[in-house]
């Protein structure tokens, strides 16, 4: 079953505050054994849960890791550097329609600025052969119903834009003759 694939990259920030969590809280009980707090000025498990929300570095830091893991992935993937994508989206997606894009993402911040909404999102990502597959909750799709399939593509040896059909090297805008 398709659904017992573990994903490869998991961003979902509640899941990261827990883990946080229990890290700062076994940090605090280590703390307190060695005297380096006292047991009086321990904080609560709430105090330490908002904190981490508060804590920008924590989630930039979360972030990078994910995305470094994910342009090493692209570079497996996509190893050419074509740097061109064709994202399609089923379950939700632009304009609430199926659709697909092309697009040009040199890493993995370009790659999900290009296909996520812009609102926050948990999303999990998965390898199939040589695409990846994005799942995707944010508030419009709460059980996660939105797939989004990306593949790479070929660019145009004219003008380096992405080209869809995977045999033709020139895209309709430069129009070259290949025959
Ligand atoms: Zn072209």
């Amino acid at each position: 079953m398709s659904n017992t694939i573990k994903p490869l990259i998991v961003w979902d920030e509640s899941e990261l505050v827990d883990d946080e969590l229990i890290e700062r809280l076994q940090q605090q009980e280590e703390d307190i054994g060695s005297k380096i707090i006292l047991g009086i000025d321990a904080q609560s498990e709430d105090d330490i849960r908002a904190c981490i929300y508060e804590d920008s570095t924590f989630f930039q830091d979360q972030w990078e890791y994910m995305t470094d893991y994910l342009s090493e992935i692209m570079l497996k993937i996509n190893p050419k550097g074509y740097e061109c994508w064709m994202a399609t989206v089923k379950g939700f997606g632009w304009r609430n329609s199926e659709g697909a894009k092309l697009f040009k993402a040199a890493n993995s911040n370009e790659l999900l600025s290009n296909v996520l909404p812009t609102y926050e999102c948990t999303f999990h990502i998965f390898k199939e052969g040589d695409k990846l597959k994005i799942r995707n909750w944010h508030h419009d799709s709460p059980t996660g119903n939105e797939y989004y399939y990306i593949s790479p593509i070929k660019a145009c040896i004219c003008c380096g834009e992405p080209v869809s059909i995977n045999r033709k090297v020139y895209c309709d805008e430069c129009k070259v003759n290949i025959e």
